[in-house]
């Protein structure tokens, strides 16, 4: 997919409608057109970039702040008492825009949203699975 067909470089040229929030030289967050909740924000690098792991330096060193500085106040803007910060990165785990984007998405007490299934797993198997980590954090 290229910036032609890719509704999030569209609503960033201004070619799509959206409801933006914030804009700077690197990002770009707006209301998403689905909600989780009251609130729900997207905030996207200006660059077509499809994952993660292909961030640039700049875009991948500037995100925390900026995650850091807007999601409290998109938060308190909307009377929320927490928030979610999420990043769906490749279809399997629930990516359909490739476009690189996070999700802001206030909480408040009486929302009825479930946290993370979790899973029953034994001390021998979590050491295995740390032990595959661990072996390829090494290199870094
Ligand atoms: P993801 O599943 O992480 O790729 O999330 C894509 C998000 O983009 C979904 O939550 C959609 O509701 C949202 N979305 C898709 N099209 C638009 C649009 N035109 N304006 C705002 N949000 C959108
Ligand atoms: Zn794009």
């Amino acid at each position: 997919m290229d910036n032609d067909t890719c509704i999030f470089c569209r609503i960033i040229s201004g070619e799509v409608s959206s409801d933006t929030v914030y804009a700077d030289d690197l990002f770009v967050a707006f209301l998403d057109i689905h909600p989780t909740t009251k609130g729900h924000t997207l905030l996207v690098p200006r660059a077509h970039i499809g994952s993660f792991a292909e961030l640039s330096n700049e875009v991948a060193s500037t995100l925390g702040g900026r995650l850091r500085t807007l999601a409290p106040i998109i938060a308190n803007a909307v009377s929320a008492t927490g928030f979610n910060l999420i990043l769906n990165n490749s279809a399997d785990a629930g990516q359909v825009v490739p476009h690189v984007h996070w999700h802001i998405i206030p909480r408040y007490r009486t929302d009825g949203l479930r946290a993370w299934p979790s899973t029953a797993i034994s001390p021998d198997e979590l050491h295995e699975v740390a032990g595959l980590i661990i072996r390829r954090l090494k290199d870094i």
